[in-house]
């Protein structure tokens, strides 16, 4: 196949570019440097403008509209400097994509000149068409207007491109009635509530003035890297993100070897590039490493504010595109570009404290401290116990139901892994009052007598969607095309419920003359006594856990459909309305968003296979069988008796692939009217079976072709050659 090996000799001759740092462009002198961080406004706006402006970032001040005048001024005169003609407000609409309009910052003037402007009242609002995103119901057709507000506590930047460089500006975007079309108001929402109880529980142990308390998520992705000319020589990937077709080796490779492995050198440099402009922008990129799958690798910034990790996050992605083209390669991000292989994830680790505190889920080393992290502990045990079909909600879509419980990712069962250590503690707290500790001696338990907990929790469990490591908790089950804000948004509104639940029952019993440390100890026995079921230190991907899950009354969401109508529960509902996140309407809309990007996904993926499965795997099989079927032709008239065999193998799977792609036209014709939820259902129950009656008989299709007459580049091509 004329396709297939001239992208091979391409990828041969391919030199990609030098990575060459200047030697001015240290690590130490490049970070931030396009970026409009604290520094620069401390050098550059007049002190009470920059102290008003750290109020709101710090404290969450209301900004003051004249400041913001000064603010645009310093930034465009700052962003000019750096080569930037136009500024955008950049947002997050809920496709999952970053959404940018852009705007010049010249403006004529009457005598025929243009003169830079950038007013407060332009960074502060931007109206753009929202039309064209998902709005799931929310805005009317007379009102295609959204409005895009600027998050102060987000840094702006310039992002550099050889065209011309932009200023950009991290906004909210909202419909004009307020409510929330993108991800990034209801995480600042959340944040907002989960902090404000947290900092009742701190005041409680004695914190009189314990600062604004954040969550913070460092994620971990994880990502395929595949030369670009075999990737364009695959339509599925192209148009799809992932192979529609194409099995893996059938001498079945052992691919463990890779991990950790030493990283390719055109990778390291395609690592190198991506780093370098991620400094710039001020994301701290700091693991590299291969991740489990040939042309898989995972990259971890250090953790941030949970609302800068989400913009970041969404940068980085956008960077790791761009610079993969520029090193002749394709990143992919969806969770599962190739069928049998290991797929990707996006493990969201979550904290909370501010930088005074730390993390406050920190064992740390003193009794009094223990106590503390202990109620924290216990607000996640019942949040994640309360809400796990929530948590399974955030983290619902086409792409990542082919992940999730699939041997490789965490089970669509939400549990929690604590370690030995803590789960005996809670076990020594569940039992009552007096017990001892963990290899150290008898003690008696009133909260003062906590045992002391070590930072490194030393064992791991890499099977749990929901683990404690040491001085966070690490869930597992986000996809890696997913956003972190769904997670983030679902993980500080349990948390804002449970910390407010645990801070009114200590407040209350403190009210009623209960000492403090009793009231302690019988807030934490009842969470556990009640919410224990959640704890689970065993082996997640195992045969018993689900049945031992069922019996706990865990829920085990298998797909995106069973897992959405979770965020429209009456409990759900509840849960959102009280802590102001989302109202009744908007939780409908993600709904109905959610049903329809699994619909679309599919209903994209299922037309793909059919495109390709009839005018690219049918004729390159009939090709075989014609020229199988000429050999048997000419074996007979050379009064040789030939061997059927080889041509019953093309001609039984080539049949099965009419039949499939038959079924798959008939089903794509179905009319299923308009209803989003019946297109979705339709989707599941009809185009993925016959989606995969198509792949199938294509697989066998390749294991028998001739290599020369194959259409498609392998996986064994895509995956090892770099
Ligand atoms: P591992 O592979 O062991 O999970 P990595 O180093 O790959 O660890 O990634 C760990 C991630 O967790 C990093 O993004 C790191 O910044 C983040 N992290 C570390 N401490 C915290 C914390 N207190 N809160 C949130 N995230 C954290
Ligand atoms: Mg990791």
């Amino acid at each position: 196949n004329a396709v297939r090996r001239e992208a091979i000799k391409d990828v041969e001759a391919y030199v990609p570019p030098a990575v060459s740092f200047d030697e001015s462009e240290t690590p130490g002198a490049i970070f931030g440097s396009n970026v409009f961080s604290t520094i620069v406004m401390r050098q550059r706006l007049p002190k009470p403008v920059f102290k008003s402006v750290m109020a709101t970032i710090e404290h969450g001040a209301v900004l003051d509209p004249l400041v913001a005048d000064a603010v645009a001024s310093a930034m465009k005169d700052w962003a000019l400097e750096r080569g930037a003609t136009h500024y955008a407000h950049v947002f997050y609409p809920l496709t999952g994509l970053t959404a940018e309009k852009h705007d010049s910052f010249f403006e004529p003037v009457g005598d025929g000149s243009a003169l830079a402007e950038f007013a407060g009242k332009t960074l502060i609002q931007g109206e753009p068409d929202a039309s064209s995103f998902p709005n799931g119901g929310l805005r009317n057709t007379f009102e295609a207007r959204g409005y895009t507000g600027w998050d102060v506590t987000s840094p702006a930047y310039v992002l550099e491109n050889p065209n011309g460089n932009t200023l950009c500006i991290p906004t909210v975007f909202v419909s004009m009635t307020g409510e929330a079309l993108d991800h990034k108001t209801p995480l600042l929402r959340s944040q907002q509530t989960m902090g404000e109880h947290a900092e009742r529980i701190l005041a409680l142990f004695g914190h009189s003035k314990p600062g604004k308390i954040v969550s913070f998520c460092g994620p971990e992705q994880e990502y395929f890297l595949v030369d670009r000319h075999f990737f364009l020589a695959r339509p599925d990937l192209l148009n799809s993100g992932r192979t529609l077709f194409g099995t893996k080796p059938p001498k079945g490779q052992e691919f463990d070897d890779h991990y950790f492995g030493a990283i390719p050198e055109r990778v390291l440099g395609f690592m190198m590039d991506t780093e370098r402009e991620l400094f710039k922008l001020g994301i701290p990129a700091k693991t590299r490493h291969n991740e489990v799958a040939p042309g898989q690798f995972e990259i971890a910034p250090m953790f941030e504010r949970g609302n800068i990790a989400a913009d970041h996050q969404q940068l980085l992605m956008t960077t790791f595109k761009t610079i993969a083209k520029k090193h002749g390669m394709e990143c992919l991000f969806h969770e599962k570009p190739f069928e049998g292989v290991n797929g990707s994830g996006k493990h969201v680790n979550f904290s909370l404290g501010n930088s005074d505190l730390g993390s406050l889920l920190v064992p740390g080393d003193t009794p009094h401290d223990n106590a503390q992290f202990l109620v924290f502990c216990a607000a996640v045990i019942r949040s994640v116990h309360l809400y796990g079909g929530l948590l399974r909600a955030s983290v619902a879509s086409a792409s990542n139901d082919h992940r999730l419980g699939a041997n490789e990712a965490p089970p669509a069962i939400i549990s929690i892994f604590l370690g030995d250590q803590l789960a005996d503690v809670f076990d020594q707290i569940a039992a009552g009052a007096a017990t001892s500790s963990k290899g150290k001696g008898t003690m008696q338990i009133g909260v003062d007598t906590l045992p002391v907990l070590p930072t490194d929790p030393g064992d791991r469990n890499r099977t749990s969607p929901f683990a404690f490591t040491g001085n966070r908790f690490e869930f597992r089950a986000p996809g890696s095309l997913q956003t972190v804000n769904g997670p983030m948004v679902t993980i500080n509104t349990i948390m804002a419920d449970s910390l407010d639940y645990a801070a009114t029952e200590l407040e209350t019993a403190v009210a009623n003359g209960t000492d403090f440390d009793t009231a302690v100890q019988n807030l934490l026995t009842q969470i556990i006594t009640e919410h224990g079921a959640v704890v689970f230190n065993g082996d997640g991907y195992g045969d018993a856990w689900p049945i031992e899950a069922e019996k706990r009354g865990l829920k085990n969401l298998r797909t995106t459909l069973d897992a959405l109508p979770e965020l429209i529960s009456d409990e759900a509902l509840a849960l959102f309305e009280k802590y102001k996140v989302f109202n009744e309407r908007e939780m409908h809309s993600r709904y109905e968003i959610g049903l329809e990007q699994y619909a679309l996904t599919i209903g994209v993926e299922a037309r793909l296979t059919l495109e390709m499965g009839a005018t690219s795997i049918l004729p390159a099989a009939m090709r075989y069988q014609t020229e199988l079927a000429h050999n048997v032709a000419a074996l007979k008239a050379a009064g040789i008796e030939p061997d059927l065999a080889p041509l019953n193998e093309v001609t039984e799977p080539l049949t099965a692939l009419r039949a499939a792609l038959a079924a798959l036209s008939e089903a794509l014709g179905e009319e299923i009217g308009h209803e989003t939820l019946a297109e979705a259902e339709h989707a599941r129950e009809s185009l993925l079976p016959a989606m995969a009656a198509v792949r199938a008989a294509s697989n066998d299709i390749e294991c028998v072709i001739a290599d020369d007459l194959w259409p498609l580049p392998t996986y064994q091509e895509m995956l090892y050659i770099l």
